[in-house]
C-alpha cells in the first residue's frame, strides 16, 4: 500500500512541552541531531517532579550492580508488578513497551554516566525488584536533581536550544490530521509556534481537584507528593489521543508527616531506598508487612488493616513509623541527614519510640531475621545494611512518621515503542510524540520504583530521535 505523503509546512524547530526529565531527554537527543528546539515550560521553575526524584533510576544489567550473574529479571519483575492490566486486551503495545524500557535500561544508564558525566555508581534494591538495580550517585545530591541539573546545564549552553519558562501550552494545532504546532500563553498573551511536537508534560498526581477528582474521586482526601498543578493530558485527547489506564493511580506507601505541619496536603517523600537499605515499618510497635513488597501491596495493607488517623485536618492519613539503624544510616546517610535537617526524621533510641514495649520485640525479631537466625513471617529476604544485633532500650535508631500519599499516575495517553501518540484506532498521530508520565500503558497497575526516571530517558530519547527524523523531512 502506498502511504499518502503528509503536507509539509514551514517550521524552524521541534517543540518540546515540559522541562522534566522526559522533556530534557528529548531535547538533548534533538540537539544531538543538530535540530533547533524550543522547550516550553509552564512553571517559573524548571525540572518538574523529576527534580524531586530521590531513590534513583533503574538499569540492568550495568557495571555497578556487582552481581555474580548478570541481572536478567527486570522485564519479569516489571510484568509482575504491572499485574492483570498487562494482559488486558486494550493495548497490545504493553509487551513491546516493557521490552523497550527494560532492554534499553543499561544504555540509558551508560548515556547518563558516560556521555553526560552523571555519577550513578550506587545501587539499591527497591520494593518489587528481585535484585538491586536502582542507581544513584555517591554524593549528597539526590538523583533527580543530579540528572536534571546536568542535562539542563548542557542544553542551556547549546545555541540550538531555547528553554522558556512561564509558557503554558493550551492547545495542539492540527492540520490535515497531523500536529503542526502549539498555542501557548506567556504573560497572559496568546502565542503560536509551528513545528512537530514532543509532549512531556508529566502526570496528574498533583491535580487533586481536576483530573484526580474526575478519575479517582475516592482519593480526593489523601495527601500527595507531587507539586500541585493541572494535568495536560486533555490537550492530547483533544487531538484524538486515546486515554488509557486513567484510573490507575499509585499511592506511595511512605511519605513523611511533618510534625511541624501535619495537615499539609503536600508531603515530602520518604524515599523508597530507606526501606531498600534496610528500614522497617511499625504500627503500634508491630511490623505488619514485607517492606520490600511493591508499593501497591504495602499501601493496600496500610489502608486495609490500619486505622486512618489525623487529628488536625480533613486529610486521610495514617500513623506508621519508619525505623532505620546505624547500618542503614551509613548506607543512606545523605538522604537521612537531609531528613534530619528538615525535621522529618529524628535520631533517638528504641526506648523512646512510641509503643516501645512492642517495638523492642519487633525490632529484635527483625534483627534476628537480618542475621539469618529466623525467617520473616511476611517473607522479607533482603535486609541490606541492617546491622543491629542485640536490641536494647538504648539502641540508636532513626525514625519518622509516614503515611501513604498519591504519587504517580500510571494512566495517560496511549503510545507505542517509537513514542508515537496513538489515536483510538491505535494509529500514530503524525507529528506528535509523548514520553514520561504523560503516557499510559507502560506500568500497568503498579510502577516499580526507579522506572519512571528510566521511562523519561528511554522514551524521551526515542521521541527526540523520531521527531528529528520527521523534522528533517519537512
Ligand atoms: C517526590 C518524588 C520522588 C520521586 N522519586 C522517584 C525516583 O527516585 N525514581 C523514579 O524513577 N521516579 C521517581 N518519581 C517519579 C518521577 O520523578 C516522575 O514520574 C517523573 O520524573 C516524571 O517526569 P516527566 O518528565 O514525565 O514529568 P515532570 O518531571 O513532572 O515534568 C513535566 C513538566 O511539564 C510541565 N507542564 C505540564 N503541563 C504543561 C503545559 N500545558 N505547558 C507547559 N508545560 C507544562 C510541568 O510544569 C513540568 O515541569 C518521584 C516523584 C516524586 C514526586
Amino acid at each position: 500500500m502506498v502511504m499518502p505523503t503528509l503536507p509539509s509546512y514551514a517550521a524552524t524547530q521541534v517543540i518540546v512541552v515540559g522541562s522534566g526529565l522526559a522533556g530534557l531527554s528529548a531535547a538533548s537527543q534533538l540537539a544531538s541531531h543538530k535540530i533547533p528546539v524550543r522547550l516550553l515550560e509552564r512553571s517559573t521553575k524548571l525540572g518538574g517532579n523529576s527534580i524531586k526524584a530521590s531513590s534513583g533510576i533503574n538499569g540492568a544489567p550495568t557495571k555497578y550492580q556487582s552481581l555474580a550473574t548478570p541481572d536478567a529479571k527486570f522485564y519479569e519483575d516489571t510484568v509482575k508488578s504491572a499485574g492483570p492490566a498487562f494482559i488486558s486486551s486494550e493495548n497490545s503495545q504493553r509487551q513491546k513497551l516493557v521490552e523497550t524500557l527494560t532492554s534499553s535500561s543499561s544504555s540509558a544508564i551508560d548515556w547518563l554516566v558516560d556521555e553526560k558525566g552523571i555519577d550513578l555508581c550506587t545501587v539499591a534494591q527497591l520494593g518489587g525488584h528481585s535484585l538491586p538495580r536502582t542507581h544513584r550517585g555517591s554524593g549528597q545530591l539526590p538523583p533527580g536533581a543530579a540528572i536534571v541539573t546536568t542535562l539542563l546545564k548542557d542544553l542551556r549552553t547549546n545555541p540550538l536550544v531555547q528553554v522558556e519558562t512561564s509558557c503554558i501550552v493550551t492547545k495542539i494545532i492540527q492540520s490535515q490530521g497531523q500536529a503542526t504546532g502549539v498555542e501557548y500563553t506567556f504573560g497572559g498573551e496568546k502565542r503560536l509556534l509551528k513545528g512537530p511536537v514532543v509532549f512531556a508534560s508529566g502526570g496528574f498526581a498533583g491535580d487533586a481537584h481536576g483530573m484526580l477528582a474526575k478519575y479517582r474521586p475516592d482519593l480526593a482526601d489523601i495527601p500527595s507528593t507531587n507539586e500541585p498543578r493541572p494535568g495536560s493530558q486533555n490537550l492530547l485527547i483533544d487531538v484524538g489521543a486515546q486515554p488509557l489506564d486513567m484510573n490507575l493511580v499509585q499511592v506511595h506507601p511512605t511519605s513523611f508527616v511533618d510534625p511541624k505541619d501535619p495537615s499539609n496536603p503536600l508531603k515530602f517523600l520518604a524515599a523508597e531506598l530507606l526501606r531498600g537499605e534496610g528500614g522497617l515499618l511499625l504500627h503500634s510497635g508491630k511490623r505488619f508487612v514485607n517492606e520490600m513488597e511493591t508499593r501497591q501491596h504495602i499501601t493496600d495493607t496500610i489502608m486495609r488493616i490500619l486505622p486512618a488517623k489525623d487529628t488536625t485536618s480533613s486529610l486521610r492519613q495514617w500513623d506508621v513509623t519508619l525505623v532505620l539503624d546505624e547500618g542503614c544510616y551509613e548506607a543512606a546517610k545523605s538522604h537521612i541527614d537531609f531528613y534530619l535537617w528538615k525535621g522529618l526524621m529524628v535520631k533517638t533510641t528504641v526506648g523512646d519510640l512510641k509503643d516501645s514495649e512492642s517495638a523492642i520485640i519487633s525490632i529484635q525479631d527483625y534483627s534476628d531475621m537480618a542475621a539469618g537466625r529466623a525467617e520473616d513471617p511476611y517473607g522479607r529476604k533482603a535486609f541490606a545494611h541492617w546491622t543491629l544485633g542485640q536490641v536494647t532500650l538504648e539502641s540508636v535508631v532513626y525514625v519518622g512518621r509516614i503515611t501513604p500519599a498519591i504519587h504517580f499516575t500510571m494512566g495517560g495517553v496511549m503510545f507505542n515503542e517509537r513514542s508515537e501518540v496513538l489515536d483510538g484506532n491505535r494509529q500514530p498521530i503524525k507529528g506528535l510524540w509523548a514520553a514520561g508520565e504523560v503516557t499510559g500503558g507502560l506500568h500497568g497497575e503498579n510502577r516499580l520504583g526507579g522506572s519512571s526516571l528510566l521511562e523519561c530517558v528511554v522514551f524521551g530519547r526515542i521521541a527526540g530521535d523520531q521527531a528529528s527524523a520527521f523534522y528533517k523531512k519537512l
